[in-house]
């Protein structure tokens, strides 16, 4: 195959992160995640920054002209030529559109999405849990990956600290947001041929292993 341009599509917390973590190790694609693009640029007090802080701190889309040049843009660079693996990007229909005419311009395509699909109380568990270092950015859960000291980072000893827009209200907000304005990205993609769907209640070596065994399956597809 020679591109391999991927999509992880899912609700925030199925752990398309970690599972993009792993792929991009494994088959050399850079991991290009809207969220921690968007977190950097607050950190870093850009004008993108500025725009974005308020829609994320509420658990709001930032507004897609605000965040599909900066993709379409990241797509551009030398890293990316032989393939890609979007994570947290589109979250629209618009967005999906605008990379679909984005990608065809460069007489590239999508080869697949990949679907972690994990239920809504799930979700709030494990989102709500989850604590930062706020240097590092390394992540914890208060219960499925405690530090062995409570709120303090096993490494440097940081303390450690709730993202804003992990506080359980506005995962619901989240969560709201994703059914209605991410889910239809489910269909657009199904009707497509694109899709492929994982149950990402199963441990995350489990949930790379479907997803590596599906991958393979397309590269040997299209050598026949
Ligand atoms: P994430 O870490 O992917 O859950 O993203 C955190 C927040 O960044 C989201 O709740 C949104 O506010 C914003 N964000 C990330 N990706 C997008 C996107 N593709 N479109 C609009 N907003 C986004």
């Amino acid at each position: 195959m020679s591109e391999l341009n991927l999509i992880l599509l899912g609700p925030p917390g199925a752990g398309k992160g970690t599972q993009a973590e792993r792929l991009r190790d494994e088959f050399e694609l850079p991991h290009i995640s809207t969220g921690d693009i968007l977190r950097q640029a607050v950190a870093d007090g850009t004008e993108l920054g500025q725009t974005a802080k308020g829609y994320m701190d509420s658990g709001e889309l930032v507004p897609d002209e605000v965040i599909i040049g900066v993709i379409i843009e990241r797509l551009g660079e030398d890293d990316a030529r032989d393939g890609f693996l979007l994570d947290g990007f589109p979250r629209t229909i618009g967005q999906a559109d605008a990379l679909a005419d984005a990608l065809g311009g460069l007489d590239r395509s999508l080869t697949a999405v990949l679907l972690i699909e994990v239920p809504d109380e799930e979700i709030v568990k494990r989102i709500s849990g989850r604590r930062v270092n706020p240097e590092s950015g390394r992540i914890y859960h208060v219960d499925y990956d405690p530090p062995r000291e409570e709120g303090v980072d096993d490494v440097d000893g940081t303390p450690l600290i709730q993202r804003e827009d992990d506080k359980p209200e506005t995962v619901r907000n989240r969560l709201a947001v994703y059914h209605e304005q991410t889910a239809p990205l489910v269909a657009y993609y199904d009707d497509q041929g694109l899709l492929h769907r994982f149950d990402g209640t199963a441990a995350p070596n489990e949930v790379a292993g479907h997803i590596r065994a599906t991958i393979s399956t397309l590269r040997r597809e299209e050598e026949i």
